[in-house]
């Protein structure tokens, strides 16, 4: 059992590579102090009116700042459409392993979920969606059992009511915790995804900083159409194991949003003011029909 403890305070992400973690945790750390704040990238300090204004992107250096899953559907979907569905579900901890529960206290202190997926239903630009919206503070965002339930129930709802679903993403991959139930999860969200296209119901994903590990391989990148914020981290391995594979000599900035774009895995990186108006597009485009916002009713 001795390598179940070796990697003390992993947070459920062995992929996400340290410096990238500290960068999140860094950015996360930016807390206002009075009306101003210090962008985690460029030290540049903005009025924190402007920086709420401006959906926590720096005015300066256009450094996006990570956001809460509140924030991210605040910011994102029409006023007072949120409606939440399955906020308690929550892992069992299938092998008792060690810590799990004590780091899924931390997340849900952190966030104020028993999970890292938040899902629901909402209206995008007045269409319609089913919407999941991943927390990277709850265990780095990874996939156990419920982000998996969740996922499917977020599909099952889209295709039952003939909406599209719209998925953000941040997480460091499969909970390693939750062992093969963690990995079980890729599995899971990509025959739901395949589900979705049989049925025409448009899926929708935004990869957001980060997006790697089990997530990139499999629900992330199966998209209908695939957005990702500016400089998002995206990949499957970290850099540092990529590195240690020497397969190839890996090209400059190869794990980013950016990189993908201009080899096609990612359709479009959108800069999170323009999210919304993107994401309208795309709905109308898939033929959506816009309405009032939906009752939540329903799975
Ligand atoms: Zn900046």
């Amino acid at each position: 059992m001795a390598w179940f403890t070796r990697r003390s305070g992993n947070e459920g992400s062995a992929i996400v590579p340290e410096h990238e973690k500290k960068r999140v945790a860094e950015a996360q750390a930016a807390v206002p102090v009075g009306s101003f704040i210090k962008c985690a990238e460029c030290g540049a300090i903005l009025y924190n009116r402007d920086f709420e204004r401006d959906l926590k992107v720096c005015s300066k250096c256009g450094h996006h700042h990570p956001l809460t899953a509140d924030e991210r559907i605040a910011y994102t979907v029409d006023e007072n459409s949120f409606t939440e569905h399955d906020r308690d579900l929550s892992s069992v901890d299938p092998l008792d392993f060690p810590e799990y529960k004590a780091k899924a206290e931390k997340g849900e202190k952190n966030t104020g979920r028993s999970d890292t997926m938040v899902r629901g239903t909402a209206t995008i630009g007045g269409f319609p969606v089913s919407l999941l919206v991943a927390d990277f503070r709850f265990m780095g965002g990874s996939m156990g059992s419920v982000f998996g339930e969740k996922f499917v129930r977020a599909a099952d709802y889209a295709m039952a009511n003939r909406v599209a679903c719209v998925v953000f993403v941040a997480s460091g991959g499969a909970r390693m915790q939750e062992g093969l139930f963690g990995l079980m999860q890729m599995a899971k969200t990509s025959g739901s995804v395949a589900q979705m296209a049989q049925t025409g119901t448009p899926y929708i994903v935004v990869l957001t900083h980060p997006t790697t590990g089990g997530a990139w391989a499999s629900f992330a990148a199966l998209g209908d159409v695939i957005y990702a914020e500016p400089k998002a981290y995206v990949a499957f391995a970290g850099a540092r194991v990529a590195s240690q594979a020497k397969q190839f000599k890996e090209p400059p900035n190869y794990q980013t949003a950016e990189f993908q774009q201009e080899w096609g895995k990612v359709d479009r990186v959108v800069p999170r003011k323009e999210m919304t108006t993107t994401l309208t597009r795309s709905l109308a485009f898939f033929g959506g029909k816009p309405s009032s916002p939906i009752d939540g009713g329903g799975q």
